[in-house]
């Protein structure tokens, strides 16, 4: 289906990022992995996938807390795989503390890697996009950036900022084949995620089924997690061609959690 195109995945090393990185490669696409880390491992990952779906699979390393290095990123997949017409912003961190203790400097990261980071990659892989007449961004927001949790101000700022840009975008973009949508998903099952749910075990003394049911989820109607596959999936249909006319929207995948 992407067989010949190129896409970028920011923050692809692990959990969501790889998981549509992986969807991608399946597809035929060529991908540029990212994390702002270079170890042997992240090449290695890169090349596995590359070997396992007989496609370009390139690590390359920027830290999307700086502007310099979301454009370098762009640049650099563009001169090593061709043409950038996939954009998956996905980089994404967290701090969860009340706002009048919330360190200034979590704001600043989290606004710089969860928002800015974004802007910084659209413009630069824009006009690539507009030259094809073709192109798909996808932003990975979340369920925070359509509804608040407490403690999460950032966050929270932060993914419905990026839904505002998605929504931007697609207006200036609508005219040049170039979508731009945002996925909200509730709690996906990553492995930091699973590494949550022993330290939620211990604070509120409940079993693995309990603290699952009624912390974890409590808020996802479901009482299941979002697979990383199914946000592969996700991120894939808004990348065919019969998502062409699905354009400054958000997809929830959150197992109704915004339905509440
Ligand atoms: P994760 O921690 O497993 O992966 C995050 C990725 O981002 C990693 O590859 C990490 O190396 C990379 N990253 C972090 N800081 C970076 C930086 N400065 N520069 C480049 N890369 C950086 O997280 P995840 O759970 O897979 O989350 C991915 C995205 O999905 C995030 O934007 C997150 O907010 C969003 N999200 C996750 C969930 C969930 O339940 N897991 C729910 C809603 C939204």
């Amino acid at each position: 289906m992407l067989k010949g195109k190129t896409a970028i995945v920011t923050g692809s090393t692990s959990g969501i990022g790889l998981g549509i990185a992986e969807a991608f490669a399946e597809a035929g696409a060529n991908v540029a992995l990212n994390s702002y880390t270079d170890r042997p491992e992240d090449h290695a990952l890169a090349e596995k996938l590359a070997a396992d779906h007989g496609v370009k699979v390139n690590f390359i390393s920027a830290d999307m807390s700086k502007g310099a290095d979301c454009v370098a990123l762009v640049e650099k997949a563009a001169e090593q795989l061709g043409p950038v017409q996939m954009l998956v912003n996905n980089a994404g961190i967290q701090h969860v503390e009340a706002i009048e203790t919330f360190p200034p400097e979590k704001w600043d990261a989290i606004m710089a890697i969860n928002l800015s980071s974004s802007f910084h990659t659209i413009r630069t892989a824009v006009p690539g996009m507009k030259k094809a007449g073709w192109g798909r961004i996808v932003n990975i927001a979340s369920a925070h950036g359509l509804t608040a949790s407490p403690f999460k101000s950032a966050y929270v700022s932060a993914k419905h900022g990026l839904v505002g840009l998605t929504k931007t975008v697609a207006l200036e973009l609508a005219e040049f084949g170039v979508t731009c949508n945002a996925i909200c998903p509730g709690y996906v099952m990553t492995p930091l995620v699973e590494g949550q749910i022993e330290d939620q075990m211990k604070a509120h003394d409940m079993d693995r089924e309990q603290v699952i049911r009624d912390v974890m989820l409590e808020r996802q109607p479901t009482k299941q997690f979002v697979a990383v596959d199914e946000m592969g999936a996700t991120a894939l249909f808004l990348c065919s061609d019969h998502a062409s006319q699905i354009t400054g929207t958000t997809i929830s995948v959150d197992g109704g959690w915004t339905a509440l």
